[in-house]
């Protein structure tokens, strides 16, 4: 061996130690950087995680500073169809959903079993449910809530998607992403589902469960608060709601006119002289008469008027939105409704007839709330038993306002001419006229033709007819006879 192969050689020896350390030192390297790798991995996933939590815990802290308002207003609803809309009001603040909604499954009814079946949307924010939509039974993925009865989560969605159901729902476009099931007392009650709620993992699910349980909870307490007071709530002799009850929903309409600035009025009536007529025809005629003319009242009031007995022969119907004008004219038709009709032993009574005297009052014309509202109902009432009976006055009587020509003070019945006396008008006309407030000659010989297109709608007739047939002149005229003065001349206004 020379000397340059043995060089070689050393340098060969060299070269595979070099090379040995460079491939130890690589690995060494990749170790490291895998290491490296698999911290930042870790280091991310922590943070993620970390932020999870962090979303979580807001949502938590959020809920629970909510809460107990939420619970507030829920057990302050007496109503059914209130609840919902808490729910909604709620889920919103908490989860700041796209979409969410509040179906409910109908209540059975005799009349109709196959509502049973249905599904309705009780109360809907930003969804492209509305309100009161009902849903046939297939609805997609809320029926599959109301089957399986547990929280569905957009994952469980689109596990239950793969094993072939439908996604979406095709009634609806909703897209639920979170939905839990109303549990009460082994019945779904209804769902509250969300779309694209901000959280939808986590502790979102369990916090939407207890919303859930919540409103299922509120929901059968009102349910079964309604069905104990339409029982508590009816006259045992009459048959119509009890003062209990009208006092009740005297004062929501109270409170609910005040906050819509609306106008609510009361008329108050009273039977005349309903000692004498037990007295004469005894106690049980008395008890029959009691049965009879509320019957021909409600069946002489509008569905939204609200009429009960508000005591022994005393009587309040509620009128929402209507302004102490229409209240008058409506107080004024049962009044003589009452009076013309033929009930038994009418002649025996000291006016020849059952009738009754009554006050109008009206929000916030004559009061501020529900008790002032009655107060001023029942001074005038008093006020009408006192110069006579059988007449309506509002409670404004002192202060006379007319509107459009007509007083809203409607003249005593002494104070009434027979509009019958003028050539056109017959029984029906007169009571078509007196329906708008019209009783005396005057009013008749005031009419101006804003007031005569009215009158000539209400008798289907045309106001030429009105102006040919001369009322205005016959009416000054007759005026003229009766009280010996005349009229102003207003034709000339015409
Ligand atoms: P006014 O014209 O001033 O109203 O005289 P009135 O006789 O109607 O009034 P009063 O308050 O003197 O009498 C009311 C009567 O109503 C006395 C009471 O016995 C009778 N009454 C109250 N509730 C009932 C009832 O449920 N059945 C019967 N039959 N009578 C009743
Ligand atoms: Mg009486
Ligand atoms: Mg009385």
């Amino acid at each position: 061996m020379s000397q340059i192969d043995l060089i070689l050689l050393v340098l060969l020896g060299v070269c595979f130690v070099l090379m040995a350390l460079a491939r130890s030192g690589a690995k060494r390297a990749r170790a490291r950087v895998d290491a490296l790798e698999q911290m930042t991995r870790e280091l991310r996933s922590g943070s993620a995680r970390r932020a999870e939590l962090e979303q979580d815990r807001r949502l938590v802290r959020l809920f629970l500073r909510e809460l107990p308002l939420f619970m507030r207003e829920l057990n302050g609803k007496k109503r059914v169809r209130e609840i919902p809309s808490v729910m909604i009001d709620f889920v919103s603040r908490i989860f700041e959903p796209r979409g969410a909604v509040v179906l409910l499954r109908r209540t059975p009814a005799r009349s109709n079993p196959e509502k049973e079946h249905q599904v309705i949307a009780a109360a809907a924010a930003g969804a492209a449910l509305r309100p009161g939509t009902v849903l046939r039974p297939g609805c997609g993925i809320l029926d599959r809530v109301l089957e399986a009865g547990r929280t569905f989560d957009r994952r469980e969605f689109e596990k239950s998607q793969l094993e072939g159901d439908e996604e979406g729902d095709e009634q609806t476009d909703f897209r639920a992403d979170l939905a839990s099931p109303m549990w009460m007392d082994g019945e779904i009650l209804g769902v509250i589902a969300l779309s694209q709620p901000k959280e939808n993992r986590g502790e979102a699910k369990y916090l939407l469960e207890l919303i859930a349980q919540a409103g299922a909870l509120a929901l059968s307490n009102a349910r079964a608060f309604n069905q104990i007071r339409s029982a508590a709530d009816l006259d045992a002799l009459t048959g119509i709601l009890n003062k209990g009850a009208m006092s009740f929903l005297l004062e929501q309409a109270a409170e609910r006119a005040a906050k819509d600035h609306s106008t609510l009025s009361i008329f108050l009536f009273d039977i005349d002289s309903f000692k004498n007529y037990n007295d004469v025809n005894g106690h049980l005629a008395g008890d029959e008469l009691l049965r009879l003319l509320p019957r021909l009242v409600a069946e002489n009031v509008r569905s939204d008027d609200v009429f009960g007995r508000y005591g022994g022969e005393e009587f309040l119907l509620i009128l929402p939105e209507r302004a102490p004008d229409e209240a008058l004219l409506v107080a004024e038709k049962i009044r003589s409704l009452i009076e013309e009709q033929d009930f038994p032993f009418g002649k025996s009574q000291p006016l020849g007839a059952i009738t009754v005297s009554g006050g109008v009052a009206s929000l916030p014309d004559h009061a501020q709330d529900a008790e002032g509202l009655l107060r001023a109902a029942d001074e005038a009432l008093y006020r009408a038993k006192q110069i006579g009976r059988n007449r309506v006055l509002c409670a404004e009587d002192s202060r006379p306002k007319t509107f459009d020509g007509v007083s809203s003070v409607l003249p005593a019945r002494d104070e009434r001419d027979d509009l019958k006396q003028i050539r056109g008008i017959g029984p029906t006309f007169e009571r078509a006229l007196n329906d708008l407030g019209i009783f005396t000659y005057q009013q008749v010989a005031d009419l101006n033709w804003q007031r005569m297109l009215m009158v000539a709608t209400q008798l289907k007739t045309y106001p030429e007819r009105i102006v040919r047939d001369g009322w205005m002149k016959q009416a000054r005229e007759l005026h003229a006879d009766k009280y010996g003065r005349e009229l102003p001349d207003q034709a000339s206004a015409l």
